[in-house]
């Protein structure tokens, strides 16, 4: 759903009386007053409350639950734009934190359990993500000695619907060699060891590709997953893949959460 703009309201009240904005399409309407191609859509997401991310179309997109858009929170909101999600944003993550808990027990759905360990692996947050930084940093660490190849992300499939499989990487020898990541690890709440372990495992083709005498013909034999495993996070990159899989798959599916929870 999106919500437009109300300009007719705003300067009515502003010019009338100097009342705080109280509803949601109010708030939604100075938000888009103060950041130029913005648009800003109210979701019905119970993980996912507020997120920031870059259309095709050059437009930034606010994705937020209407809960949140309260005068109180109108000057975080604000800076979250502009600086395009990073950096602190104390009272907005508290109101998220409260909402997250009436929206989870509300839900009837068992959240399921995550490893804490799991948890506190870092994840790549709000905002865009930098995927040419990433892949270069894998590339410099374990794959210096082949030639680089582009890595891209691949046309994004429809962002609310199930899937009954997802590739989260291709590999295409070319010429010319090009790499692609499936959007939806694109995520704020995506870890990022796992993504890099996809580039990882991707460039790990390329190197079959230019050095075949690593065993071209079996693509995941034996001493590929000996190269696999060079990743120095593979292990909790691959729980965090098996504990979150159902949720990539589809959207709607409840994120685990931590066991023990500090606060
Ligand atoms: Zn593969």
């Amino acid at each position: 759903m999106i919500v437009p703009p109300a300009p007719s309201e705003i300067s009515a009240s502003s010019s009338a009386t100097l009342a705080l904005p109280d509803s949601p399409e109010q708030i939604s309407a100075i938000l888009s007053a103060s950041v130029a191609g913005l648009r800003i859509r109210c979701n019905r997401n119970r993980q996912t409350l507020v997120s920031l991310r870059s259309a095709r179309d050059g437009h930034l997109v606010l994705s937020i639950r209407p809960e949140l858009l309260i005068a109180e929170l109108l000057p975080e909101l604000t800076r979250f734009i502009h600086r395009r999600g990073h950096g602190r944003y104390p009272l907005l993550r508290q109101h998220m934190h409260h909402l997250f808990e009436t929206l989870s027990s509300a839900t009837p759905k068992p959240v399921p359990l995550l490893d804490p360990q799991l948890a506190a692996l870092p994840t790549l947050g709000p905002g865009p993500v930098n995927l040419y930084a990433i892949a270069e940093a894998v590339y410099q660490r374990y794959h210096h000695d082949v030639p680089p190849v582009p890595v891209s992300w691949s046309r994004a499939a429809a962002a609310g619907r199930r899937l009954r499989s997802i590739r989260f990487g291709t590999y295409r020898p070319g010429p010319p060699p090009r790499i692609t990541i499936h959007p939806r690890l694109g995520q704020p709440w995506i870890a990022q060891c796992f993504l890099e372990l996809v580039i990882h495992h991707e460039y790990c083709h390329h190197r079959q590709q230019c050095r075949p005498g690593l065993g071209r013909r079996m693509r995941h034999g034996p001493r590929f997953r000996s190269l696999e495993h060079r990743f120095a996070a593979v292990a909790q990159a691959q729980a965090w893949e098996r504990a979150f899989l159902p949720c990539l798959l589809d959207p709607q599916h409840p994120k685990p959460e931590p066991s023990c929870q500090a606060s």
